[in-house]
């Protein structure tokens, strides 16, 4: 069995500086050799350095692709690959490579850890070892692994800032990956995506800024999908449907999810052509967007069609 270790930085690799921790370079592979001469997992251990190391709040769709592209190019030569990855934006990485990558036959495994490895205590070595083993007995996906969870990679979410127990699935869906008979990339290209949270008494006048310049909205609604039956923001659904832009709307619920049209409340978001997110998590919702958005061939079918069809489990 050889699996891949792709390390693109996060906690989980990081010292303690004058100014906090940081990523260092040595950290992950250290841990590596020490459970291989431990005799704690077996088998070939690469690994790829995503240098620079980032703290993941850095990172962008450009990133995503740049995950993506190496597991695309070694996917023939390894048996699963591992993903070492800030806890931060992890839920999204991992639900951006779902949409990403096409016909995988291999399991990957995006893990981080709460405590870097560096320090005494860490939650590191557990969700690195886990996940080093999951590379080699998972069934084909993105999955997360942590806190001796293995969790549908579309369908997490990190739900603690700082328990070891850090995240949370939605539980259902179909498996983390996207069916097809040959490997397929799907790049990323970063787009302007705006996320638009309704609150009460919020200025929804405010929204149309964000219609007239972004390349999609993402509204975070309430409950079972309700909306304020605002001026602003009935103007800039207008305007994003002139504009030929994909809203697509979650709920602010982290369980349960939304379908537009159980309260007339949420007429508003039904008779402008918003796409019912429906339980999908926040973090797969605007991935989605942006893998949408980066499609080429024809526009209007390739955004709307993938928006509104399931692509791996991200819903149910
Ligand atoms: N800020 C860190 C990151 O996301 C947090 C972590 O890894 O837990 O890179």
């Amino acid at each position: 069995m050889a699996i891949l270790l792709i390390h693109t930085g996060g906690t989980i690799g990081m010292v303690q500086t004058d100014n906090g921790f940081a990523p260092r370079k040595g950290v992950v592979e250290n841990q590596v050799k020490a459970f291989q001469s431990q005799g704690a997992v077996s088998g070939e251990i690469d690994i790829h350095l995503l240098e620079p190391l980032i703290d993941s709040a850095n990172a962008s769709p450009a990133d995503w692709s740049r995950v993506a592209d190496v597991i695309f190019e070694k996917h023939d030569t390894y048996d699963g690959f591992v993903v070492t990855h800030g806890t931060d934006t992890l839920a999204y990485t991992a639900a951006a490579l779902c949409f990403a990558l096409e016909g995988l036959t291999k399991p990957i495994i995006v893990t981080g850890a709460m405590l870097p490895l560096s320090v005494e205590g860490s939650d590191g070595d557990r969700n690195l070892l886990d996940s080093l083993l999951a590379a080699q007995s998972a069934s084909k996906g993105v999955w997360v692994q942590f806190a001796g969870q293995l969790m549908h990679g579309a369908r997490t979410r990190k739900s603690h800032s700082t328990e070891f127990d850090a995240f949370r699935v939605n539980e259902g869906g179909d498996a983390p990956v996207q069916t097809g008979a040959t490997l397929i990339n799907h790049p990323y290209n970063e787009h302007k995506v705006s996320i638009l949270a309704m609150a009460p008494g919020l200025p929804t006048d405010l929204f149309q800024y964000a219609a007239e310049n972004s390349d999609a909205l993402l509204l975070r609604v309430y409950g079972s999908g309700t909306a304020p039956e605002s001026e602003g923001l009935k103007q800039a659904l207008i305007t994003a449907k002139s504009r030929n832009i994909p809203v697509l709307a979650v709920s602010q619920c982290p369980e349960g999810g939304m379908a537009l049209g159980t309260y007339a409340a949420g007429a508003i978001l039904r008779d402008n052509g918003v796409i019912d997110g429906r339980d999908m998590t926040v973090e797969a919702a605007y991935a989605k967007l942006q893998h949408a958005l980066s499609q080429t061939g024809d526009p209007a079918r390739n955004r709307i069609g993938r928006l509104q069809d399931c692509l791996c489990g991200e819903f149910t």
